[in-house]
Order: structure tokens, then C-alpha cells, then sequence
């Protein structure tokens, strides 16, 4: 029985999913999060509540762990670089500072000669003006958005008078592309030229949230080996150590674009709890933990339903599943609107 102690910073869902897939492998979990209603609580061993500022407490969960992982990116990066200098975090906070913002992660993308979509930094309204090249575009704030939060469509120029931006945040113009499709692909890198590879998943979003993911993904096999080989690539080039996710972009004339990475298990990929050997989430585990990889197989195509908001309540009631669903609840204290509260699986 291992005896080792993973700390894991953040407690929503994929806290959780973390927690559970490590006491699978007979891994002990430290949670800390800053919101003491934080559901990862229920499906870790300890749970610390503190601010990611506070450096008693962090200092305090440092020491109690052998290493470190998080399950969001928007950590400040003074507090995982603090931690990283006493245990090992992983993936290494470099990672997520570049990745935290939305320039940076395209500055490098491109500097890798990947497309992502066209953009530009905006500091202030008037940037704007002479930028009709464009539009219609979204401005997104560089950094702390999720879930399509902290994003605006622009489709003219006078647009932006009606909206009221705060412009002491910095900004990023995407132009809006017009999207055939979205994928996503998940790779787990355990180090150099070595890893497991989850298949392309497609996904749906409404208002900017994702609402259904797939797999097979209905693409071209171009597309497919193209994806799959960028995701490897930046895994590599990021020297990165565990699960990380590649959004993507497939626009009308079957091509590529990278939108977006995610330093972590991804919400795209709950499906492969149920339709691999292996989860995304046991894949981090192992890999940020040093544990033996294991070979992927799928055992089912799949498509996954993001329960938002009140859609959780008939779920709740102990709806009929069939016998291929498989029913997720994050157990969140609050129904909100727009918030993800579970999800369900269907293995097709
Ligand atoms: P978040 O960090 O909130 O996930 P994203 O940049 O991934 O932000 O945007 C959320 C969703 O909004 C995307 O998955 C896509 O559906 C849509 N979107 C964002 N940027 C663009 C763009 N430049 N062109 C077309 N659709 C976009
Ligand atoms: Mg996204």
C-alpha cells in the first residue's frame, strides 16, 4: 500500500474526481481550497479551508503532503512557485503561468507554428476603433475567465459603448471563427516521449458553457491525427507532467485551430471514467504520482450531459437510469443558474 500524500489545490468537482480516482490507487488526498463549501471535501481524506494568499495555511498543507497538483489554473502564481520550492507541484508552476493567460498561452502556440484564432491585446476602449478586422469578434479578459465568463461579443465597433467593461482588467480580441466543429483532446504525459492518449471528443457548449461531449468525434481522419499530434506536441514542448487537455477549433474548411489548453483534467473528458480502462483523472494521479502507466483501451463509444443548474433536481429524485448511464452528482451546497452541478454518461 502506497503511503504517499497528494495535495490537491481546489475543491470543485474535479477536486473530487481527483480524490476519488486517487483512493482507487490507495493514495491519501489533502485538499485546500478557498471556498469552505467546497464538495471535493466529501470525497477527500482532509480538507484544509484557507485563502491562496495565506501562507500559514499554505505552508501548513506543504508540509503535510509529498506532492502537489491543482485542479484549476487561475492559482497566483506566487503561491504554487512558494509551494514548489518545499514539494514538488506538477504540473510545475511555469506551466500555469504562461497557460493563465490568455496572450501568453497564444504567443506560444504560435511561436510553435500552431494556428489558434487571430487576436490582440486591448488595454483601453479606443483599441478598439481601428480594429475592424476583427469583428465580429469576443473580447475576453486575459486571464480568470471560465466557462465563458468575462466574455463579450463584438459584432461593430459601437458595440463595445453599450457594454460596461472594466478596462482596469486587460483584454484580448479574438475574431470569432466560425466553427464546423469543437474538439478537445486529452493527453497524460508521464515524461519525455511518454504518454497515453485519449481519442478526440467532440463537444457542444451553449452560451459559452459545454453542454454535451462525444466520442467518436464526427471528424476527418486529417483532423483527427492532426489534433492528436498538436496536443503531444505542446504536451512536450510544456515538458508537462500529467493530464493536460487541447481545446480546439474546426472551422468551416477542415481547419485546425488550437482555442485554449487546460493545465488539468478537463471536463470533456468525465467520459473517460466510464469508457476507458483508465479516467483522465487516474491517469493524473499516476503520472503526478510516479505510478506505473497503463496501456489505454476503450471499452465504449460514449456522450456525456453536463447537468446545469435546476436540470440536476429530476436526477436527484432518482430518476430511471438505464443500465449504460451512469449519473454524476458534484453534491454542491447551491443550485445556480449556469452552474455545472453533475453530469451523466451514456455509453453508446
Ligand atoms: P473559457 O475559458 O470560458 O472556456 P473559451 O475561450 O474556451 O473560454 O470560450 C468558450 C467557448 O466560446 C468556446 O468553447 C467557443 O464555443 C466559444 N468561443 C470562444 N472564442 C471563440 C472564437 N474566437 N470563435 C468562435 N467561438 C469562440
Ligand atoms: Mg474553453
Amino acid at each position: 500500500m502506497s503511503e504517499k500524500k497528494l495535495g490537491i489545490i481546489g475543491g470543485g468537482q474535479l477536486g473530487s474526481m481527483l480524490s476519488a480516482a486517487a483512493k482507487n490507487l490507495k493514495i491519501n488526498t489533502i485538499v485546500y481550497c478557498d471556498d469552505k463549501d467546497a464538495p471535493a471535501q466529501y470525497f477527500c481524506d482532509e480538507f484544509i479551508f484557507g485563502n491562496y494568499d495565506d501562507k500559514i495555511k499554505i505552508l501548513d498543507f506543504t508540509k503535510k503532503v509529498d506532492v502537489i497538483t491543482f485542479e484549476f489554473e487561475n492559482i497566483p502564481f506566487e503561491t504554487l512557485n512558494e509551494m514548489n520550492k518545499a514539494k514538488p507541484v506538477l504540473p510545475k508552476p511555469s506551466v500555469n503561468r504562461l497557460i493563465q493567460h490568455r496572450i501568453a498561452e497564444k504567443d506560444f502556440v504560435n511561436k510553435l507554428n500552431i494556428r489558434t484564432t487571430r487576436y490582440v491585446s486591448i488595454d483601453k476602449k479606443s483599441d478598439i476603433d481601428k480594429l475592424e478586422d476583427f469583428l465580429p469578434g469576443i473580447l475576453k479578459t486575459t486571464t480568470m475567465g471560465y466557462d465563458g465568463k468575462g466574455q463579450y461579443p463584438i459584432n461593430k465597433i459601437g458595440d463595445l459603448n453599450d457594454l460596461k467593461i472594466d478596462f482596469s482588467k486587460g483584454y484580448i480580441l479574438e475574431k470569432l471563427v466560425k466553427l464546423k466543429k469543437e474538439i478537445s483532446v486529452i493527453v497524460t504525459r508521464y515524461g519525455n516521449n511518454n504518454y497515453e492518449i485519449y481519442e478526440p471528443i467532440e463537444n457542444i457548449h451553449k452560451d459559452q458553457i459545454l453542454k454535451n461531449s462525444k466520442i467518436p468525434a464526427q471528424i476527418s481522419e486529417k483532423i483527427l491525427e492532426q489534433s492528436k499530434l498538436l496536443a503531444t506536441r505542446i504536451s512536450e514542448e510544456l515538458k508537462y507532467i500529467g493530464t493536460l487537455c487541447v481545446e480546439f477549433f474546426v472551422d468551416r474548411n477542415d481547419n485546425l485551430y488550437v482555442n485554449e489548453i487546460a493545465p488539468r483534467v478537463h471536463n470533456s473528458g468525465h467520459l473517460t471514467i466510464d469508457a476507458y480502462n483508465v479516467s483522465q483523472f487516474e491517469n493524473h494521479i499516476r503520472a503526478v504520482c510516479s505510478l506505473k502507466k497503463i496501456s489505454l483501451r476503450k471499452i465504449s463509444n460514449a456522450v456525456m450531459v453536463n447537468l446545469i443548474g435546476n436540470e440536476i433536481e429530476p436526477y436527484r429524485q432518482n430518476i430511471k437510469l438505464q443500465d449504460n448511464q451512469f449519473f454524476y452528482d458534484y453534491k454542491k451546497k447551491e443550485i445556480k443558474e449556469k452552474r455545472k452541478m453533475g453530469h451523466i454518461t451514456t455509453l453508446t
